[in-house]
C-alpha cells in the first residue's frame, strides 16, 4: 500500500553504523530520543492519541532537543511555540522568518531541524511497518493522493509500451513515427453498468449517478 520511496523500513542503509528502520528511527537516534518507540506505543494505544498529534509531539521533541543542544534554556511551551511559528500555515512569512532568525542567533541549525521533521505518512508507516501497530483507525481518505498514484501508474505503463515500440522500430520489426501510447483505467458500476474513467471519476464528486438517483427518488 505504501509507495516505495526506496528508503522503506525493511531495508536499512548499507553503512557500518547501526541501521535505522526508517527516517523516524534515524532522527530518533540522531537526537538520542530514548524510549521513543515505547512512548509512541503508549501514546497511541493507551492514551488514544492520533497520528497527527503524535507527529506534532515528535517534531516538537526534535526542535526541543536541537534548542537544548545549542545551549538554549528551553522553558515550558517554548518548543511548542517555535514549532508553530516554523510550521503552521497560518503564520505570516515575516513571523516565521523572525522566529528562524532568533533560533539561528542562538545557534540552532534551523535547516537541519526542518529537514528532520517527519510527516504524517512517515510516522504512520513507522507505527505500522516498524512497530507493527494496527493503525487501521487512522486511515483517512486522501483522494488526490490516490489519483496521483493511479496517474503515475498510467504514465509507467505508457512508457513501457512506447519503449517497446521504439525498440521494435529501431530493429526494423515495426514501422511507425514517434509512437505515443495512451492508457486510461475505467471502472464499471455493479448497479447500473455505467463505465467511468477512473481519474475523471475521482476528480469530481466520486458518486455514480445511479447512487445519486437512489437518494433523490424520495424527494422529487
Ligand atoms: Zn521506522
Ligand atoms: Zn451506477
Amino acid at each position: 500500500m505504501q509507495p516505495s520511496s526506496g528508503q522503506g523500513c525493511a531495508t536499512g542503509p548499507k553503512t557500518m553504523t547501526k541501521t535505522s528502520c526508517c527516517k523516524v528511527g534515524r532522527v530518533r537516534d540522531d537526537y538520542s530520543m530514548y524510549n521513543l518507540d515505547e512512548r509512541l506505543l503508549h501514546k497511541y494505544n493507551e492514551e488514544d492519541k492520533g497520528v497527527r498529534t503524535l507527529e506534532d509531539w515528535f517534531n516538537q521533541l526534535v526542535l526541543e532537543r536541537a534548542m537544548e543542544k545549542a545551549g538554549m534554556t528551553v522553558l515550558d511551551g517554548d518548543a511548542e511555540n517555535y514549532y508553530r511559528l516554523l510550521t503552521d500555515d497560518d503564520v505570516l512569512d515575516s513571523e516565521r522568518r523572525r522566529a528562524e532568525t532568533e533560533l539561528r542567533e542562538q545557534g540552532v541549525d534551523v535547516d537541519t531541524v526542518n529537514t528532520d521533521f517527519i510527516s504524517y505518512r512517515t510516522l504512520l508507516s513507522h507505527l505500522k511497518d516498524c512497530l507493527d501497530i494496527d493503525t487501521s483507525r487512522d486511515y483517512s481518505p486522501d483522494i488526490s493522493h490516490d489519483r496521483k498514484q493511479i496517474s503515475k501508474m498510467q504514465t509507467r505503463f505508457t512508457n513501457v509500451v512506447e519503449g517497446t515500440l521504439e525498440r521494435l522500430v529501431r530493429n526494423g520489426a515495426a514501422s511507425i513515427d514517434d509512437p505515443r501510447a495512451s492508457i486510461s483505467f475505467h471502472v464499471r458500476c455493479g448497479e447500473c453498468d455505467r463505465r467511468h474513467n477512473v481519474l475523471d471519476f475521482l476528480s469530481e464528486n466520486p458518486v455514480c449517478p445511479c447512487q445519486e438517483a437512489e437518494s433523490a427518488e424520495s424527494n422529487p
